[in-house]
């Protein structure tokens, strides 16, 4: 049997143990909703590392957590008495700016990967806030900016190296383990430990983005506008609507200061003339009662949202996808998006679509992509006391929004909603070929930690 003591021999990276100084900060991860003590938190510099963790937690028979970004809603990425093979010491990254190629390890935040690639002027699909994890993010799908016009974060994947249940290195990519690289491709962290993706990336540099606010009172006239932008939307342009409370910042009037508001937010990549062309009405229409849209370099447009995604707060989140966005439908969200109670809850409805919708459903196991919208509807609030009065607003307004919405959802905006909703995040075609690739690479469910997909027997 391996021991803790074998471990730290073979083991360079860090063990964190409760005794450990650094304990208290390192279990914790982005959903303060989620508090669980690790027996032993392993925070890997490499491959051995991950290797010799997994041996240990295995042979230990100890539950098994992997961690990226630790923005797991569901708070998989850590378990009470278990192991957490944590990968946030591992943040390398290589770019190749004339393959237009980057290989990341792991344990990047989309913080880290972008500056690195825009060093070279390129980019690759990525999360709104800048401290998600790469990892997590891409093994579910990965929905961003970029989407419209050069697809999902995986569908400019190229590889990805991993460890299996079974100790081995492998990769996967068009070419090797097929059948895993399609599984990776939205299956999540079912198949094993990844340790390095590899990533086609695009040029992009200077974007027209940005954010208008509207006051929550003409809530309806812009939804209504927002379902016309979507309607004419060219691939280069990715909208979504919010609702939120305007920050107390100076680019807000100061009536409308933390006040429930309706934001537009997008990003138009391309030419930049065109995309102001393409943006000139949004930034007339109402007018806004504050508009910061307008050329700005990607990597501010990629930090612009952080402030309203504070890590630490109680989060509950119901998400669907929408087919479109009926006058009743939009009639549910304005009534149920006023009902909110923390100035920290917001209402996400992005566009998807564009290349998203023009792969194949069954290229890759991200199944749902011929959904219009994806809808979110974000709880989060600081005090624990409060947990049963938001979690109600979020599931009176989920349920109100069912008759609209597609009944599947995307699977990185899924909490502990049981085997049903993981199912709802595949379709049934995708979970059965799913639950084959597990049954090869992880018979024993040791990766149970995810949004899990049980191997096929
Ligand atoms: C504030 C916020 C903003 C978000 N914005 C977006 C967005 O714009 N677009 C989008 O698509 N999603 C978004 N999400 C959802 C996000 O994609 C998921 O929460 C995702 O799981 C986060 O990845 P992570 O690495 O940070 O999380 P972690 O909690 O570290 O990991 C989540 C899960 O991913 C798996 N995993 C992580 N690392 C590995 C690995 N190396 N190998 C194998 N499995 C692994 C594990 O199953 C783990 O439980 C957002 C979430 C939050 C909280």
């Amino acid at each position: 049997m391996t021991t803790i003591n074998d471990l730290r021999s073979r083991f360079a990276g860090s063990l964190i143990t409760p005794d450990h100084a650094e304990y208290g900060s390192a279990r914790r991860v982005w959903n303060g909703m989620i508090d669980r003590r690790p027996a032993l938190i392993a925070r890997c510099s490499g491959e051995s590392d991950v290797k010799a963790a997994l041996g240990f937690a295995r042979a230990e028979r100890l539950p098994i957590a992997v961690r990226g970004g630790a923005h797991s809603i569901a708070g998989n990425s850590t378990v009470e008495g278990g192991v957490v093979i944590d990968l946030s010491g591992m943040r390398g990254v290589r770019v190749n700016r004339e393959r237009r190629v980057a290989v990341a390890e792991a344990g990047l935040t989309w913080g880290g990967f972008d500056a690195a690639t825009q060093e070279s002027g390129l980019a690759v699909t990525g999360g709104l806030i800048s401290t998600t994890g790469i990892a997590g993010l891409t093994l579910g799908g990965g929905i961003g900016w970029l989407m419209r016009k050069h697809g999902l974060t995986i569908d400019n994947l190229l590889a990805a190296e991993l460890v299996t249940a079974e100790g081995k290195s492998v990769r996967a990519s068009e070419d090797e383990n097929g059948d895993l690289f399609w599984a990776l491709r939205g299956g999540g962290g079912n198949f094993g430990v990844v340790t390095r993706f590899e990533y086609r990336l695009h040029p992009v540099q200077q974007i027209v983005g940005g954010l208008a606010l509207y006051p929550a009172q003409r809530a309806k006239a812009i939804l209504s506008y927002f379902r016309q932008i979507c309607e004419s939307a060219p691939d280069e342009l990715t909208p979504m609507v919010a609702f939120l409370t305007a920050p107390p910042a100076p680019f807000v009037p100061e009536p409308l200061r933390l006040k429930p508001v309706v934001a537009i937010v997008l990003c138009y990549t391309g030419d930049l003339a065109e995309g102001e062309r393409v943006v000139r009405p949004i930034k007339s229409y109402g007018p806004p009662a504050a508009d910061l849209i307008g050329p700005m370099p990607y990597l501010a447009l990629q930090s612009m949202l952080d402030a309203g995604a504070p890590a630490g707060m109680q989060n509950y989140w119901k998400a669907s996808y929408l087919a479109g966005l009926s006058d009743t439908a939009i009639g549910v969200i304005i009534d149920h998006a006023a009902r909110a109670r923390s100035p920290l809850s917001q209402v996400h409805l992005q566009l998807i679509g564009g290349a998203v919708a023009r792969v194949p459903a069954d290229a890759t196991a991200y199944a749902h992509r011929d959904a219009a919208f994806a809808m979110n509807i974000v709880g989060s609030w600081p005090d624990p006391a409060e947990n049963e009065l938001h979690k109600r607003w979020a599931r009176e307004f989920a349920a109100a929004m069912a008759p609209h919405a597609t009944g599947g959802v995307y699977v990185n905006f899924l909490g502990n909603e049981g085997e049903e909703r993981v199912r709802a995040a595949y379709g049934e075609k995708t979970y059965a070929r799913l639950a084959e690739v597990k049954q090869k690479f992880d018979p024993e469910n040791a990766f149970r930690l995810n949004q899990n997909v049980e191997p096929r027997r």
